[in-house]
């Protein structure tokens, strides 16, 4: 079979572009990437903008996912972009519900390699979390997707698809254009917040995000978008400037004696480099505070001491302090902190001036908890040598 034959739309004979090949996914292109692949199938560059526009709105706001559904574009179109392109999010392979509402997905993408996303519905909002890479390069002891080696980044549309399957799920594509904003949203908020390290996929999240915030489609507003970091110096200002969503910080532990052993990216980039970084944060200011989190271990850095000791390393910075009780998963190396004691140590950084809210763990029945998400593709501890080049250390 041959490479190329030669399709006819509205304008000109062109040459299909994939004949053989699997065909491109528009999901995840941004704005710009999309103008390219319209111009391969021979839209004139006067009608580029018009076509991108309604495009845009069937896919990321209709939910559309056939181009003969497209009803304002001309039948030969609709035909050269099916020829060439598709529009394919990821597939639900498994989905559990918890007691409590929370629901999780586990997903495949392509390689038939799993992630999990989570959607944890609130009387006010419906937050998802979700997945920026198949693993983690990096190994928090706590964390169960630490022990999980890295397999590969996702893809932006493997991560806006993660977005758009929890949407078909809760039926939350607008019938048409005017239902929308009428009801409160079921899918409000975002959290980068399931596997992997998202600065270390900086661009396919950033332009995931962008497509999550496009006005013309899902129109999250960036302040409804959290990114979390264990801290990855370096790209944090660009999370500000690129993205523009807000920021939390896995931070978890007040010395670098106790924080390389947990986070043992800060081996790398200590804390008071990490603090550096977060209060040059640009976008911080008392209405976008950066949110601390801070997951309370049974005597490994929960004590007053500890509390004090936060309150001073953060001085200065418009911050809210996210504590976060240790969600267990099998064999992990440690206990979740006493109520009585998350709840001293909440009250201590309350005193100070901070918000310090204790989070509700969600999904516990289905193991569908921050840090307890874990796919079956690779299960492998990364070796302490592999770990030690990949952060600098010698
Ligand atoms: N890699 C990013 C984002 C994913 S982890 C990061 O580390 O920030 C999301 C949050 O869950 C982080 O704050 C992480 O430290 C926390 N977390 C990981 N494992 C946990 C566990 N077992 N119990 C409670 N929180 C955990
Ligand atoms: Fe990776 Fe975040 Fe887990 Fe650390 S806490 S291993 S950075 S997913």
């Amino acid at each position: 079979m041959s490479d190329i034959n030669y399709i006819v739309n509205d304008f000109k004979v062109i040459p299909r572009i994939t004949a053989v090949t699997k065909k491109i996914n528009l999901v995840g292109q941004t704005r710009e990437q999309l103008k390219e692949k319209l111009t391969l199938v021979g839209v004139l560059d006067k009608q580029l903008n018009m076509r991108i526009k309604q495009i845009w709105h069937w896919i990321y706001f209709r939910g559309v996912r056939n181009f003969d559904e497209m009803t304002n574009l001309s039948k030969s179109l609709q035909q050269s972009l099916a020829e060439n392109y598709s529009i394919d999010v990821p597939e639900i392979i498994e989905k559990q519900e918890s007691s409590d509402g929370t629901r999780k997905y586990l997903v495949r993408i392509i390689g038939r390699h799993e992630v999990e996303v989570v959607y944890i519905p609130e009387e006010d909002r419906g937050t998802l979390c979700i997945s920026s890479q198949v693993g983690c390069t990096l190994t928090c002891s706590f964390c169960h997707t630490g022990t999980q080696k890295l397999v590969r980044n996702l893809t932006a549309g493997e991560i806006i698809g993660q977005v758009m399957l929890v949407k078909d799920d809760l039926n939350e594509w607008p019938k048409n254009t005017d239902t929308q904003e009428k009801k409160p949203r079921l899918l409000s908020n975002i959290v980068l917040m399931g596997m992997g390290e998202p600065l270390y996929n900086f661009e396919n999240v950033r332009d995931a995000m962008k497509i999550a915030m496009d006005p013309e489609g899902i129109s999250l507003s960036r302040r409804r978008i959290t990114l979390s970091t264990s801290g990855v110096v370096p790209e944090i200002s660009r999370t500000a400037s690129e993205i523009g969503c807000l920021l939390a910080v896995s931070f978890h532990g007040t010395t670098d004696e106790i924080r390389n052993n947990l986070v043992p990216i800060n081996k790398r980039w200590n804390i008071s480099t990490l603090i550096k970084a977060l209060r040059e944060y640009p976008k911080a200011s008392n209405s976008e505070r950066i949110t601390f989190e801070y997951v309370m271990l049974k005597d490994i850095n929960d004590s007053d001491a500890d509390a004090r000791r936060l309150i001073s390393l953060i001085k200065g910075i418009p911050a809210k302090i996210n504590l976060i009780p240790f969600n267990e998963w099998p064999n992990a190396p440690y206990k979740r902190s006493d109520k009585a004691r998350i709840k001293a140590f909440s009250d201590i950084i309350h005193n100070a001036g901070y918000a310090s809210p204790i989070r509700k763990p969600r999904g516990e029945d289905i193991m569908a908890a921050c840090g307890q998400l874990k796919s079956s593709t690779q299960r492998e501890k990364k070796s302490s040598a592999v770990m030690k080049k990949e952060l600098g250390i010698n």
